[in-house]
């Protein structure tokens, strides 16, 4: 076993988000606006991705660094033919945190065979409980009701604690959090708030449009009391928050008004295999040629120590209107 990875800012490597493909079935406003991916846009081709070998080859090399979780991501993640199988590749490593979040709209069918295969948990992306309101976020005429069946399909499968993530924008799904509060109050799932961000290029970020986390917490608070919470580790992202009458917990995710750059321990694969240290970069270093030009554990695992003890990403800490139109990756492609 290797030591454990830190970068300049002396932050350990222990969080690995992997895209799996960069299609989705939805158009979200926040990382996949339609006027910038309609039908023209050229998606990768099938041998550009990663293949589940070259996958595991490189979470194994990454776990020997010090990565103990992973996620697969996306575009939609579900839309990859046979994840399954590379679920099953990925569980088999011994004590790692296998998740998956997902926009939900295969989750119905998909729940059970997740879990058969080894998936741990899963979060799922829903940013309203209207249908008007959904509709607007994502751009596509997808049932919420469809959602949620999947959602207590997952449940029923096993594949819990199950998050929700809600992006909250001003002005087009404020309006939603107290009954999106109140409904996954009930049903006992994590919903975590997700300032809206200025991923990408293409979404027209505004600073107006993001709804402080400290204004949702008082939204909530006012209807259902709220107190604080202890993390579970260094650099969780969410602010963890529980209700006073013991019914569950929120989070709240304050990339903007409340950046934790100083804790960020995420690398993150795109479904081509080039990785990105921050979720705000431009550039990033493909691995994928490394598997496929013949390099040996050894050498990748040298340029990933390298690439990470250099790294010296702080995004959210120096975000400005100056830095919103610098170009960056888009999170479609590389999972948010
Ligand atoms: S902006 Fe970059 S460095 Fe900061 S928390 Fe986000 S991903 Fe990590």
């Amino acid at each position: 076993m290797r030591r454990s990875l830190t970068d300049q800012l002396n932050r350990p490597l222990r969080d690995l988000r992997i895209s799996v493909t960069d299609r989705c079935n939805f158009r979200c406003s926040y990382c996949m606006p339609i006027d910038m991916f309609g039908r023209d846009h050229q998606f990768l081709g099938r041998d550009e991705l990663l293949r589940f070998e070259e996958i595991d080859r490189l979470v194994r090399i990454f776990v020997d660094h010090g990565v103990s979780k992973v996620r697969l991501t996306g575009g939609e993640p579900l839309l990859r033919k046979e994840l399954e199988k590379l679920i099953q590749m990925l569980a088999s490593l011994s004590g790692l945190d296998l998740t998956l979040t997902t926009n939900g709209s295969f989750l119905a069918d998909k729940a059970g065979r997740l879990k058969e295969a080894g998936l741990q948990r899963i979060t799922v992306s829903l940013d309203s409980l209207d249908e008007e309101t959904f509709a607007a976020m994502n751009d596509v005429r997808f049932p919420v009701k469809g959602v949620l069946e999947g959602i207590e399909a997952a449940e029923a499968a096993g594949l819990t604690p199950i998050k929700i993530n809600m992006v909250v924008k001003r002005g087009v799904n404020d309006t939603s959090i107290l009954p999106m509060a109140r409904y996954f109050k009930e049903k006992g799932h994590i919903l975590r708030f997700i300032e809206y961000m200025d991923v990408g290029t293409t979404n027209g970020w505004s600073l107006n449009e993001v709804v402080p986390a400290a204004e949702i917490l008082k939204v909530i608070d006012a209807e259902l009391p709220l107190e604080p919470m202890e993390s579970n580790y260094r650099g969780e992202v969410a602010q963890r928050w529980r209700y006073q009458d013991g019914s569950g917990e929120i989070g709240v995710i304050a990339s903007v008004t409340q950046p934790f750059c100083g804790d960020c321990s995420r690398a993150r694969l795109s479904a081509d295999g080039i990785l990105y240290t921050c979720l705000f970069a431009s550039a990033g270093h493909n691995l994928r040629d490394l598997l496929r030009c013949g390099s040996s554990d050894e050498e990748i695992s040298a340029i990933l120590a390298s690439l990470w003890e250099a790294r010296t990403d702080r995004y959210s800490e120096i975000r400005s209107s100056e830095t919103t139109d610098l170009p960056k990756v888009e999170m479609s492609y590389i999972g948010g």
